[in-house]
């Protein structure tokens, strides 16, 4: 603890004695960075909201964890804190369970998708057709799994960079293509680059919000190579019970805190994670660590003498899993959006970042960036940022600049919506790491009056 301490003075002195500049200086952001390093805010922060537990919108575990995120940003001394309520539907797990009927009667692994509708009482039984690929699902002909229950076991592909989930995902979706083609039920293979057989859930709502028409799960991995082999021998009869049910009445919460800015506190560079998460586990990377991260990044800028010259604002977004709190913020902030001058969400778990994505990279007050984190060895890439996070994707399509920090999702998808997603697979390093970078780059833009909107080189 001494060492990164004893830096932080020295720049503090550093900082006091020079004159006031336009751009964040090196070494005050320096500083931060080795601060962020050794400092205890974001574990604690991902320690005490695991704690709560899982966090579906309706719950009564969400409602403490608004509590929990309102009191946690009014002790680390944010302004402004502030709870925006918005009409979110909600759904709820029941009992659920399926197994193989026959020839070899054995359980299966499986977890209901957000949005299924229940089975009746008994479940629905049925013979099974094992599809290999969600594009198998979608050439077939109307009718050609009228009364089956459909399986799709398409693997997903490991990246670092975490694509591998968008080509997969499509899976997840398919129980309208299998009701159109007669279906009663579809069960996924998880979508997951793991073996294990703990299944992951997600929400099988369309972005058209069309609930699925018929019950679905998703499957174990091994569960849904077995049923592939199995099928490839003969007929397998499969039962599946699912007793989920919806509330048409909930509320969810987007809950914020700021950091004023020193000189123009009327410009804000938006950061946040999202508070909600799926039930099996505990919502530990999926996205206790995307606000841990951010919530601390904030609040060790919030500890230097002097605050940036614009305003930080930290958002805990209220219902990401299933949508909503994109759209909420939006029409919330319709009134500000030039003043948001940047925006980014963390949700990619808590493994180390790798590389900084940001419009106007190649400006000159945002030169001391690249010298800030390459001893976290983290570059700026040249590529711009494509994707700003699910909860900022309004405000960026209203025209809000982006950045991302972009994370090694290399294990990201072994462990994302399942029972998995505890604390116990968060590094501390890595993820204080991302504290670190995350710090440096909001510090350094919001000390700035870099304009992300103009093009680099205007
Ligand atoms: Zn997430
Ligand atoms: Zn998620």
């Amino acid at each position: 603890m001494s060492r990164p301490n004893v830096f932080f003075a020295a720049a503090v002195a550093a900082l006091c004695l020079s004159p006031a500049s336009n751009a964040g200086d090196v070494r005050t952001a320096s500083a931060l960075r080795d601060r962020a390093l050794n400092d205890p805010t974001a574990w604690n922060l991902l320690e005490s909201l695991t704690e709560i537990g899982p966090r579906m919108v309706g719950t009564p575990q969400y409602l403490r964890a608004r509590d929990w995120g309102i009191a946690r940003l009014k002790a680390l001394g944010f302004a402004k804190v502030h709870a925006e309520a918005f009409a979110k539907p909600s759904w709820h797990r029941g009992g659920e369970a399926a197994e193989v009927v026959g020839p070899y009667p054995q359980k299966l692994a499986i977890v209901g998708l957000g949005g299924s509708p229940a089975t009746p009482p008994n479940g629905v039984e049925a013979p099974v057709v094992v599809l290999r690929s969600y594009a198998d699902l979608v050439a077939a002909r109307p009718n050609a799994f009228k009364g089956k229950i459909v399986v799709v076991n398409q693997p997903m592909t490991r990246t670092m960079d975490g694509s591998g989930y968008g080509a997969a995902v499509v899976a997840r979706y398919g129980a309208s293509e299998a009701a159109k083609r007669g279906a009663v039920a579809y069960l996924v293979r998880s979508i997951s680059t793991g073996e294990g057989r703990a299944p992951h859930t997600g929400t099988a709502v369309n972005d058209n919000n069309n609930a699925p028409p018929v019950p679905t799960a998703a499957l174990g991995v091994p569960d849904a190579d077995q049923l592939e082999r199995m099928a490839a021998r003969g007929p397998v009869r499969v039962r599946l019970r699912l007793a989920s049910w919806s509330d048409p009445n909930s509320v969810a919460w987007n809950i914020s805190g700021e950091i004023t800015g020193s000189a123009k506190p009327g410009e804000i560079v938006v950061i946040g994670g999202h508070l909600d998460s799926w039930d099996p586990g505990t919502g530990a990377i999926d996205d206790g660590a995307g606000v841990a991260i951010t919530a601390a990044a904030a609040s060790l800028i919030a500890r230097l003498p002097q605050h940036p010259r614009r305003t930080i604002r930290m958002v805990m977004f209220g219902s990401e899993e299933s949508g909503g709190s994109s759209d909420a913020y939006l029409a919330a902030h319709r009134s500000e959006l030039k003043n948001i001058v940047i925006v980014s969400e963390a949700d990619l778990g808590s493994d180390r970042a790798y590389d900084v994505k940001l419009a106007a990279a190649n400006a000159p007050a945002l030169a001391p960036l690249r010298a800030v984190l390459a001893p976290l060895r983290v570059f700026v890439s040249a590529t711009p940022p494509t994707h700003g996070g699910s909860d900022v994707e309004g405000l960026h399509k209203a025209g809000v600049p982006i950045f991302s920090v972009d994370q090694d999702a290399t294990r990201y998808f072994d462990i994302h919506h399942s029972a998995d997603d505890t604390l116990a697979v968060v590094d501390r390093a890595q993820l204080n790491q991302n504290v670190a970078v995350m710090a440096s780059v909001v510090y350094l833009t919001a000390d700035s009056n870099v304009d992300f909107r103009t093009k680099p080189g205007n």
